[in-house]
């Protein structure tokens, strides 16, 4: 049985999909097949409308998203990964945030262009991606025409992004592990590589590399992937992947914030930062490969 909004009809064909696979629930790798239209709930622990934990221009993202107006950033609480170090675990785990009717999103989205944002920001938008759809075809009936950005953490599947085709003008996945092993024990999802190495394929394949025109990111691809101590995230994997199988032209946000959050002081082997060597090797061996690094 489909549980459709009384008004989904009037949608896109892609939106009217994604609101689907909600029912059961198939829009994440996780598969949990619940009936969320119903208020059942799986993994990520959120129902068919999404919960907004902040809305607002922010100035801390990588420069290109930034410009003078900053990203206009809409965080949403849950997530579909189980991060045992996640620094946002009050919004991701705990799920602190409020109810937004799909409407207002779109008025948000459209107040943040009217504020002077430079682009919209999605902040862990896997699991609400159906009505983050509905809500950018509204708003972008009502004159939105910022660039729209998805900031995940990676754990998509390819058919939920084929369904975005066209949503999306940034993809901004984390790439974070290249070890199943390590992605069950630290995220809760042993099929992390796979799924994140076919979903960046796929979203590459969409928008292409990074495009910039006056100090702003306006398409394409950009990678952030977080050192972790003693090469955890399995970096020069990743990279391997990047340039060999997506673009030597690939933008990579090296990230070296890395510290025990959350129950990461329970786990020896992520008990403390990484070293500078650690992550200026990973720096220089992005360099060595021609990409693009990103600070
Ligand atoms: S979006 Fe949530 S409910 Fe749906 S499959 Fe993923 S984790 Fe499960």
């Amino acid at each position: 049985m489909t549980i459709l909004p009384a008004n989904i009809g009037s949608f896109s064909e892609p939106v009217r999909k994604l609101w689907e696979r909600m029912n059961p629930c198939t829009l994440c790798p996780r598969q949990c097949k619940v009936y969320r239209g119903r208020g059942e709930t799986g993994f990520c622990g959120i129902g068919d409308m999404p919960l907004v934990s902040s809305v607002g221009p922010h100035f801390g993202e990588e420069s290109v998203l930034v410009g003078s107006g900053g990203s206009g950033t809409i965080f949403f609480a849950g997530c579909n990964l189980g991060c045992v170090f996640c620094q946002n675990f009050d919004i991701s785990h705990n799920r602190a945030g409020r109810k937004m009717a799909i409407e207002l999103l779109a008025q948000a989205m459209l107040g943040l262009q009217d504020y002077g944002c430079s682009n919209i920001n999605f902040v862990t938008p896997t699991h609400v991606a159906a009505a983050i759809a509905v809500a950018i075809e509204l708003a972008r009936e009502g004159g939105l025409k910022l660039p729209t950005v998805y900031n995940t953490g990676g754990y998509d599947s390819v058919e939920t992004l084929k369904l975005l085709e066209g949503f999306v003008d940034i993809y901004m996945p984390d790439m974070k592990y290249a070890d199943s092993k390590v992605s069950e024990e630290l995220s809760a999802a042993p099929d992390y590589p796979e799924v994140n190495f076919a979903a960046v394929k796929e979203m590459h394949c969409q928008v292409g590399d990074l495009q910039v025109k006056d100090g702003l990111a306006t398409r394409g691809l950009l990678i952030r992937h977080l050192v972790l101590p003693d090469n955890l995230a399995g970096s020069f994997e990743v990279i391997d992947f990047l340039a060999e199988q997506i673009s030597p032209n690939t933008t990579i946000n090296v990230m070296d914030q890395y510290r025990p959050c959350y129950k990461a002081s329970s786990h020896p082997k992520i008990n403390r930062r990484p070293t500078f060597e650690e992550i200026e090797s990973i720096r220089q061996y992005v360099t060595q490969k021609g990409m693009n690094v990103l600070l």
